[in-house]
């Protein structure tokens, strides 16, 4: 063997002791779990929790807070609606957006928005207003064509 080959077939050697380093490293790597945080020490690589008990508690508490945010969007929506509403009782079609947010108004909860013209046009339900960083205008009615579906009741 000449000196090339020793250091070829070293090379190749530790390639292989690398590899097999590299092997014994990642069998060590064992998954946590995602809601307690223990590691998963059996089962698949992809497993997620270490035990039933951890999966429910994990997804319950994935819907509970879907649950809470969808509460909380829909009680802003409806005092956004409220709002907007009481001011177009007392016949007021513009008002700065500093007083409407002392009255409780979220500015970034809308049900629909688009661009009209140069100006940025929202909707809460059928309550249509333009939107300026400083002030809310054109507050008013729509009717709003409900094709929800043949046999869907609005209740
Ligand atoms: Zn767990």
């Amino acid at each position: 063997m000449c000196i090339f080959d020793f250091l070829m077939f070293r090379g190749i050697f530790a390639a292989l002791i690398g590899h097999k380093m590299d092997y014994k490293i990642s069998l060590r790597k064992m998954p946590v779990c995602l809601e307690c945080g223990d590691r998963i020490r059996y089962g698949r690589t992809d497993k997620k929790f270490c035990c039933d008990t951890c999966r429910a508690k994990y997804y319950n508490d994935q819907v509970r807070v879907s649950r809470l945010y969808k509460r909380r969007v829909l009680g802003a929506l409806s005092r956004n609606y409220e709002i907007l509403e009481n001011l177009l009782r007392a016949s007021v079609d513009a008002v700065d957006l500093v007083e409407l947010e002392g009255l409780g108004f979220s500015p970034g909860v809308v049900t629909s928005y688009r661009k009209v013209n140069r100006h940025d046009e929202y909707t809460c339900f059928d309550i249509k207003y333009i939107m300026t960083p400083t002030r809310v205008s054109c507050i008013k009615k729509i009717s709003l064509n409900l094709q929800i579906g043949k046999n869907s009741k609005i209740l």
